[in-house]
């Protein structure tokens, strides 16, 4: 039996405690809220979207980057894994549309204590209202590990370290001494839920890259002042195409929403994961077709025979039988046509104007909003850094690194709490 610290108590932390100490080890968790998951709770809407059931394949086409980092995490402790553990520690779960898993209740509060409940059986303490300061090291002195030259457990520790942890500094300055550190801060995003990137601190002390941090899943803000008068409309089936320096990065069919600095939803939210990959860009383009089951001479076709059936009807009389009273209100000005010109007059040419606008409507991405509203933290510790089939830093012994803290992130859907969930499982689970 070793001891075990566990910086952080959100989802990675939790499971890590979890697993460490069902394997018999001494496990402290150093939280700096007053409780346990403070972001969890507010996932999913409040509900907690535990994870995805969908099969592995689909799995990792939803981790964006770097799925092949997530491979032995994943199998070692997979989403169906989640679920019975979850269950089992008392909170019944459902699966929804698109393979979303929820608890049963609705409620994240009864996933929270499920595993909260799960780690004070297990034994482990949580030290709540200690935001750990520091995480101490030593040079690395090689010891026989004992393992017998060209067998798989050497060649799991064949890995040059070079130094070991030693323990934490807590809240209160102290030192203290451990066999293994789990660090499980999280990412930067929401950070009034506690993650505030101490972790991408700790691991630039001691000498591990950190990559750019950037806002992912995460609403676009918009140029064109206009978008802000359809604020609140949501639009469903709509299909949303991103250019980034004129390259297509991204197109996809979904649900979107106008806000009063963009745009929103989860259409878009998937599209600023695509966004977050991309490098030293100057221009972002967003394209959405309000009616991708049409081809543009099919619309054109509905255009003019509703034009042609209420031909003595104004314009803005007419729109409302193609398009949301929102926004058919609204494209009399966009395509700078008089309102209450009637239908026969409407030209070619203006008629062309309702269908391009419809098909390519064309909004210039100005940015992302900030980490405050970002779902999730794109970048963090450098995966070079780590071992994925334990989670441990290459170069330093004994330090193990989960969650969102690691470059690695996926859409939503439940796929990031799943990443959470196996990568504090393996750390957990390789300690020694
Ligand atoms: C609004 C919102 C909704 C989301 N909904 C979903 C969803 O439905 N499904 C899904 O899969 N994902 C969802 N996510 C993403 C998901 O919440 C994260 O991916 C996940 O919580 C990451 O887990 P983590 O343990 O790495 O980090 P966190 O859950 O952020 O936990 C980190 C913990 O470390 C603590 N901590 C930080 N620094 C210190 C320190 N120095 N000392 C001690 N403790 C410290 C923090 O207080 C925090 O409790 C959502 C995120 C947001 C913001």
């Amino acid at each position: 039996m070793s001891k075990v610290a566990v910086i952080g108590g959100g989802a990675a932390g939790m499971m890590a405690a979890i697993r460490a100490a069902e394997k018999g080890h001494k496990v402290t968790v150093y939280e700096k809220n007053e409780k346990l998951g403070k972001k969890v709770y507010i996932t999913g809407k409040g509900r907690c979207n535990v994870t995805n059931a969908c099969d592995a394949e689909e799995f990792f086409e939803h981790v964006t980057g770097n799925a092949k980092f997530f491979y032995s995490a994943f199998y070692g402790f997979d989403n169906h894994s989640v679920m019975e553990l979850i269950e089992k520690s008392g909170c019944p779960l459902k699966t929804e549309r698109g393979n979303r898993v929820f608890p049963v209740s609705d409620h994240s509060s009864d996933v929270i204590k499920a595993l909260r409940n799960r780690m004070e059986s297990l034994g482990c303490e949580i030290r709540y209202h200690n935001s750990v300061k520091q995480i101490f090291t030593e040079d690395y002195r090689e010891v026989d590990d004992g393992c017998e030259e060209g067998t798989e457990a050497k060649k799991k520790k064949k890995v040059k370290y070079e130094s070991e942890v030693k323990g934490i500094v807590n809240s209160e300055g102290k030192k203290e001494f451990y066999d293994s550190v789990i660090l499980a801060t999280g990412g930067v995003s929401y950070p009034s839920t506690g993650s505030t990137g101490d972790g991408h601190k700790f691991a630039t002390e001691l000498g591990l890259k950190v990559t750019e941090l950037k806002p992912s899943l995460v609403p676009f803000e918009i140029k064109e002042k206009w978008c802000t008068k359809l604020q609140g409309l949501a639009l469903k089936n709509v299909s949303a195409t991103l250019h980034v320096d004129g390259k297509k990065v991204f197109s996809q069919m979904g649900e979107m929403l106008f806000t009063h600095f963009g745009v929103s939803g989860p259409l878009i939210l998937t599209a600023s994961s695509a966004l977050a990959q991309c490098k030293n860009y100057n221009s972002v383009m967003l394209t959405i077709d309000l009616k991708p089951a049409l081809s543009k001479e099919q619309f054109d076709k509905r255009v003019l025979r509703e034009l042609e059936e209420g031909h003595n009807k104004q314009l803005k009389n007419i729109l409302p039988t193609m398009f949301p009273s929102g926004l058919a209100a609204l494209i009399p000005e966009l395509i700078e046509v008089d309102e209450t010109k009637p239908a026969h007059s409407v030209t070619r040419e203006e008629r062309e104007r309702i269908v391009s606008i419809t098909k390519e409507m064309k909004l210039t991405v100005l940015g992302t909003r900030g980490f405050e509203e970002a779902i999730i933290t794109c970048g963090g510790v450098d995966l070079k850094e780590i071992n994925p089939s334990t989670m441990e830093c290459k170069r330093i012994k004994d330090l193990y690194i989960v969650g969102e803290l690691l470059n690695l992130d996926a859409h939503t859907g439940g796929y990031n709490l799943q990443i959470a969930w196996s990568t504090g499982y393996l750390a957990g689970d390789s300690v020694e």
